[in-house]
């Protein structure tokens, strides 16, 4: 071992949980001096041929990876290379950069990184959480054309060696879908967002990843094994013997957990004392349909129609809608499915035609405001979903209503979207339940209005909270700010539960706090019945229920409501979570520091 010897600590946020010991291994990608070559007018079109050639196979690795993503069920990962090759497809990287060769007659690599360059410097004054992350799109397809274009290798996570703990400054989401759970131990970052496609991609794979950890310093530990605990968001170097041996036993223990999760498929999601939760799926694609049968959930709690959809950047028609729903619908065997409509704009799906630009689009025309405002499309959505509906026990969700007016105008559509299919003689069950997700302040406030109108609600946390807290969800430096246990949305929570309770109507959580066991108990202590998750998420939410007496759940929501601060409000679930697991680690979904 060289340089230090003293064992040291280094805290971040945990993105993935997880135990991995291993040798460090620092993932820098050095800055290569590119070459200004005059390429005679003969050699030309060689030239281009020689880029076009470079996408060409950039793109078929793309494809590979994408299908490997799909094929390992990380399918939110996938739909990110779909983001790329999307890019790809760009003429700004194809067409105008041959134009640029032909008229500069330089060498490929030189003027695709000059107009890169541009393009950087241009995307640095926008502040647009958007762009900058297709800023950092942009750049991981680079690092791929040009590793094509160099003569040399381009350097990549496949060749990392064993059971490495990869440090990186940043990682794209396409180094990280080249990283193996079985080769990689752990990844640790500098910079990443809790809710970045990079967090996404290794969530989805279970790699236990670190991010926001400051580790300049790092090469002089070289030849030391480093541990990452996930969990808390810990990297320790140069651990001493006492350190290793005991988390070399916490590995084991947390293995032997995670596989007691994955058995516990069959059993029912109850609760010490016998209270029965409904555990459903968050879904986005149909090969999660199978893993939502292999960990026993009870129904999709969320299908986000937007994914299966529109990832092809066109609205498809009304048929072909129906023969996607239809299918996940016959697939889940009469178990609920429920579908929200289309909600784009803000930071998704924004390359479709019927999404503007706006300043501000997170505050703009998004998911249910812009489908009122296409209501062609909108309706043609309603009648595929109410054809689906004949199939199985189909529930339509509205995302993001803020008011009344927005959810009578959708149920006035859907009234329509009915008598055209009667007219048509296209069978439909009639009266499916309708929801609405609620995830803006001023739909909580007012949730006792709607809850008249409507058939059962949904908290969808990950915009209530930043809607709520005033706080981007993609904002890594006000990342501090953004949690689920800010008293606000926990008072936020219990009065939706209430006003459902008294309109008679059953509320569900959907948002990424549900698959995180450190709020089992106290979501259900706040009276919701239902929590939906990822599907990878349903046994670990499982065992968390299957620990949880209501009674006392009840009592810990009483406490914790009474409590002036998040911070206090963490202290006291992970004080009672690990009462009630005695000292079993259970894997965080990161959402906790
Ligand atoms: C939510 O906002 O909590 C939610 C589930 O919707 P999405 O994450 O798709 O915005
Ligand atoms: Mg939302």
């Amino acid at each position: 071992m060289k340089g230090e010897s003293r064992e040291i600590r280094l805290r971040g946020a945990p993105i993935c949980a997880g135990i991995a010991i291993g040798d460090p291994f620092v993932y820098t990608c050095p800055e290569e001096v590119i070459p200004e070559l005059l390429i005679p007018l003969e050699e030309i079109e060689r030239e281009v041929l020689r880029y076009r050639q470079a996408i060409e196979k950039s793109r078929s690795e793309i494809n590979y990876l994408r299908g490997k993503l799909e094929n390992e069920g990380a399918i939110e990962a996938a739909a990110i290379l779909d983001a790329h090759l999307e890019i790809l497809r760009d003429p700004m990287l194809t067409e105008a950069i041959e134009r640029k060769i032909r008229s500069t007659q330089k060498n490929s690599e030189y003027v695709f990184q000059t107009c890169l360059n541009d393009y950087a410097v241009r995307f640095q004054e926008v502040t647009d959480p958007y762009f900058r992350e297709r800023l950092n799109d942009l750049n991981d397809i680079a690092r791929r054309i040009l590793g094509k274009l160099r003569s040399t290798v381009r350097f990549s996570l496949l060749e990392a060696p064993h059971q490495s703990i990869v440090f990186a400054r940043e990682l794209v989401p396409s180094d990280t879908a080249e990283a193996d759970a079985g080769r990689i131990g752990a990844l640790v970052t500098q910079m990443g967002g809790d809710t970045s496609h990079t967090a996404i991609v290794a969530k989805a794979k279970g790699i236990p990843y670190v991010a926001r950890v400051d580790f300049r310093g790092v090469g002089n530990f070289t030849g030391a094994p480093v541990i990452v605990d996930g969990r808390i968001g810990e990297v320790i170097l140069n651990p001493s013997e006492r350190t290793l041996s005991k988390y070399r036993v916490l590995q084991q223990e947390h293995e032997q957990h995670l596989r007691r999760f994955a058995e516990q498929g069959h059993l029912r999601p109850e609760t010490v004392d016998g209270y029965q939760v409904h555990l459903t799926a968050n879904i986005e694609m149909y090969q999660e349909v199978e893993l939502i049968q292999r960990y026993g959930g009870s129904g999709i709690g969320l299908l986000r129609s937007e994914y299966l959809c529109l990832s092809g950047g066109v609205m498809p028609s009304e048929e072909e809608q129906y023969r996607i729903y239809r299918r996940i619908v016959e697939s889940m065997r009469g178990k609920p499915v429920v579908i929200r409509t289309f909600d784009v704009g803000g930071d998704k799906f924004r390359e479709l035609p019927i999404v503007g630009e706006e300043e501000n689009p997170f505050l703009g025309c998004r998911a249910i405001r812009l489908m009122l405002k296409e209501h062609e499309a909108f309706k043609t959505q309603l009648k595929a979903i109410l054809r689906a509906s004949f199939h199985g026990d189909v529930r339509l969700l509205f995302p993001m209503v803020s008011g009344l007016p927005e959810l009578l105008e959708a149920k006035s559509y859907l009234a329509e979207a009915e008598a055209e299919l009667v007219e048509r003689k296209e069978k439909f069950r009639k009266n499916i339940p309708i929801g609405i997700m609620i995830e803006v302040p001023s739909a909580a406030i007012t949730c006792d209005i709607l809850a008249r109108e409507c058939d059962f609600m949904s908290i969808g946390t990950n915009d209530l909270v930043q809607y709520c807290l005033a706080v981007d969800r993609d904002n890594k430096a006000m990342s501090y700010l953004y949690t689920p246990a800010h008293p606000a949305v926990l008072r936020l929570i219990k009065m939706i539960v209430s006003e459902g309770n008294r309109n008679g109507i059953p509320v569900s959580l959907c948002g990424e706090v549900a698959a995180d066991p450190r709020f089992t108990a106290l979501l259900l202590g706040l009276g919701v019945h239902e929590l939906s998750v990822i599907a990878r998420y349903l046994p670990i939410v499982k065992s968390a229920i299957r620990n949880t007496n209501i009674v006392q759940a009840t009592h810990l929501a009483e406490r914790v409501l009474g409590m002036s601060t998040a911070m206090d409000v963490l202290d006291a679930l992970i004080a009672h979570h690990q009462e009630t697991v005695q000292g079993q680690m259970i894997p965080n979904s990161g959402l906790l520091p």
